[in-house]
């Protein structure tokens, strides 16, 4: 058994490099690799399995098994030895492979007679794309070396994939990133876009795996590594200013850039015969794998640190990026892994779609792409390593589907719905002058929901009434330090001055449980969402709050100001958040300073609790907001973020609604105005069924008035309350059916 060294697995990548140059393609050029490995390893089998789908692997090539087998020898992920390997990305090193734990026995290959097993797994950057294999009849423990020389091998196999060096004759793959592709993900954002793929990380194309000059490439590393670690320097040094987490997570950069370890196994990688781009790779795909591994929440953000500095490095060392600057194709569709609300921001409103690998549809990012009114889909499982910048792609926010590559029949059923929704959204227009007002003469307020300055147009263009609700956490999140309190005054100045004069309510800072500011300390809490969040930070440090009325009052200039304070849960919170502004007016008034024209302080109803508060609180506030996102994940204890429970239960469920009823009621008993201003506001049968229980005031974001506005003017709410309490008492679940089946009637 020859000892495998250093020099030898350079050899062997060596003749890899020498048969990829031959004139052979497809087929010929796999039975050429499994032939070469087979021979230097001494081994009497070498195969290789491609994934053919997600579950299924593929022989595609084989030394030593039976050569009929190949393209028809096929096993589910989990299956035998090499569906083991493929399933859980770790590798099996065996001298008695029958022995094996899950070993399956395929007599159409003929493999009874081999008794060791090395099954490597072929993937790049995480992704899987099969499995290196190496058999032998004796029993044989194969070495590290040996072992490292085939993971080395596995990766050049995965990059040449990645380059279509195995498309062509003899079916041995078909081209990766040419087919259509279908994505099915959560709905971050309803609507339809067609565009081009933009990719946020831009996908680096290795194509000299191979390196024969390990000096040279040595060479480059540290020349690349150098610019890397001055490129974090600079980071660091003009981040003087910024606090907290911002900095810990340079800092990390600058370990890691400095860490010798990693130096020195991309080292070993490179004299072992790899380029200096492919050897930072090898290391990413492994830190990546382990990513998947750990449990532990500090570790898995060093590893995804440690990725995004290797992605800058292979920027570096390619050229390839943004380090040149990807340019943004017509109509672009951002496709990301995940993305924070800053950098969303940063891409402006040119974008026309985005889709995510992850994602939440409570997140700031679907925030932000709600203010502008383009589809979100997120969760879309492996997008980012199937999309390649500039592929044509359909997104349809409706479904939670992504298109790319679309084929003819796709593209033409996509366009007439898309037809048919700018034809809807047209006839919405008409409606934008007219008030919305019921066949029964019932007046109700549409306002809509805003949290940029950029939304603040869509009140002209919607007929928004005014906003009902202003997110203030975004101008938070998208900074890296606490604004200033002149920023924000002169911000909310220009929210009133582009308001007209119409009613803007200002929500005060609601961070804590998704919403973590970037330069705020996070605390690692077991249940975020009913954690340390909104009001309860703002009343235990006062600071932020009290800047940030200091800058609505200063923003208002003598014009007249709505305030209101999100997740009070109980009267003592609201109380004590109200004198804290008239703490500050009366402070502003001996500073003299110009006072609001008048002051309204409302609260926000989005815990059940809140329902059941003394009197007092619905007569000491001057408005009730209900929250319906949050409101509904706590009544029906159905957490929001998670796609499993978040459509479980209906808002039309009868317990909501005689829940609303019992708000209704309260606010109707002591004078309190009332509105809503959750997204289900903006659903035109929930909005309906809302104004029938007594509802006179919904807030949404600006896409939904119109069809709102057409659905109530259609109706008579008496009816409607009428069908509504039938079926109540009927004893159905929801009522849904039942309002439904009654508007069939009326159109
Ligand atoms: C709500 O909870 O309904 C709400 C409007 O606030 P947010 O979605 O910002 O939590
Ligand atoms: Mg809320």
């Amino acid at each position: 058994m020859p000892e495998q060294t250093e020099s030898e697995s350079r050899k062997l990548l060596g003749r890899l490099r020498a048969a990829m140059g031959e004139a052979t393609a497809g087929q010929a050029r796999l039975d050429r690799i499994v032939e070469l490995i087979a021979s230097s390893m001494a081994a009497e089998v070498c195969s290789i399995y491609l994934f053919r789908d997600d579950e299924t692997l593929e022989l595609c090539a084989t030394e030593g098994l039976n050569a009929e087998a190949v393209h028809k020898t096929r096993m589910r992920l989990g299956e035998g030895l090499v569906g083991r390997v493929a399933k859980t990305g770790r590798i099996v090193n065996t001298p008695d492979a029958p022995s094996a734990p899950g070993f399956r026995f395929m007599p159409e290959t003929g493999e009874e007679i081999f008794s060791s097993f090395l099954g490597i797994p072929v993937r790049r950057l995480g992704e899987k794309l099969g499995v290196l294999v190496v058999q032998t009849k004796a029993e044989r423990q194969f070495s590290e070396d040996e072992v490292y020389a085939l993971e080395v091998v596995a990766m050049v196999l995965a990059e040449m994939t990645e380059l279509g060096a195995f498309v062509g004759d003899g079916a041995a793959m078909s081209a990766r990133h040419q087919q259509p592709e279908m994505f099915r993900g959560g709905i971050g954002q309803e609507g339809v876009a067609e565009g081009h793929v933009y990719l946020h990380e831009p996908r680096v194309v290795i194509t000299n795996p191979i390196a024969d000059d390990p000096g040279k490439e040595t060479e480059r590393l540290h020349a690349a590594v150098d610019r890397l670690r001055m490129s974090v320097d600079e980071m660091l040094s003009a981040s003087e200013t910024a606090d907290g987490d911002h900095r810990d997570v340079l800092e990390a950069y600058r370990m890691f850039a400095n860490s010798r370890s990693w130096m020195r196994r991309m080292e070993e990688d490179i004299n072992r015969g790899l380029s200096a781009e492919a050897a930072v790779e090898k290391e990413q795909s492994a830190a990546r794998a382990r990513m998947e591994e750990v449990p532990d929440a500090y570790l898995r953000e060093r590893l995804s640190d440690l990725d995004d500095l290797s992605n800058r490095l292979l920027r570096i060392l390619t050229g390839q990026g943004s380090e040149t600057g990807a340019e943004m194709p017509e109509n672009p569709i951002l496709i990301a892994r995940n993305i924070g609300p800053g950098e969303l921001l940063e891409y402006g409103r040119k974008l026309k779609g985005i889709v995510l690998e992850q994602g939440s549809v409570g997140s700031h990012a679907a925030i932000v792409a709600r203010a502008w009114a383009i589809p979100l889909i997120i969760n879309a499982d492996r997008v980012t390593s199937e999309a390649l910048n500039g592929d044509h792609v359909m997104v349809d926010g409706e479904q939670g589907l992504v298109h790319l590559r679309p084929d003819d029949t796709v593209v033409t059923a996509f366009r007439d719905k898309m037809a048919m929704q700018a034809e809807a959204q047209k006839r919405y227009v008409d409606l934008r002058d007219q008030p919305a007002l019921t066949k029964c003469g019932k007046r109700i307020e549409l306002t809509m929901n805003a949290g940029l300055m950029a939304d603040l147009p869509s009140l002209e263009s919607s007929g928004a009434e005014g906003v009902g609700l202003f997110r203030t956490e975004l101008q938070f999140l998208i900074r890296n330090k606490v604004p200033r309190r002149g920023e924000l005054a002169a911000l909310y100045s220009r929210v009133m001055d582009a308001s007209k004069g119409k009613r803007v309510v200002f929500r005060t800072l609601d961070i804590g449980s998704d919403k973590v500011l970037p330069y705020m300390k996070r605390e690692d809490e077991p249940n975020p969402a009913l954690g340390w969040r909104a009001i309860r930070v703002g009343l235990d440090k006062p600071g932020v709050m009290r800047m940030q009325t200091q800058a609505l009052i200063r923003g208002a200039a003598g014009r007249p100001l709505t305030v209101m304070f999100p997740f009070i849960a109980q009267f003592d919170e609201f109380r004590a958040a109200r004198q804290h502004v008239l703490d500050e007016i009366e402070r502003e008034r001996r500073l003299g300073h110009v006072l609001p024209e008048k002051v309204e302080i409302g609260a926000m109803l989005e815990t059940p609790s809140l329902a059941f508060a003394p009197r007092q609180l619905f007569e000491m506030a001057d408005f009730v907001s209900i929250g319906g996102n949050d409101l509904k994940q706590f009544f029906f204890a159905a957490d929001r973020e998670n796609e499993r429970v978040r459509r479980r239960y209906d808002v039309l469920n009868v317990s909501f609604l005689t829940f609303l009823e019992h708000i209704i009621g309260r606010c109707a008993t002591t004078n309190c105005r009332l509105s809503f201003c959750g997204e289900d506001a903006g659903r035109p049968i929930e909005a309906l069924c809302f104004a029938a229980m007594g509802l006179r005031s919904l807030s949404m974001r600006p896409a939904s008035i119109g069809p709102v506005k057409h659905i109530l003017r259609r109706a008579d709410l008496t009816e409607a309350k009428r069908v509504i309490d039938t079926a109540r008492g009927s004893g159905v679940q929801s009522v849904r059916g039942d309002v439904m089946e009654w508007l069939r009637t009326i159109d």
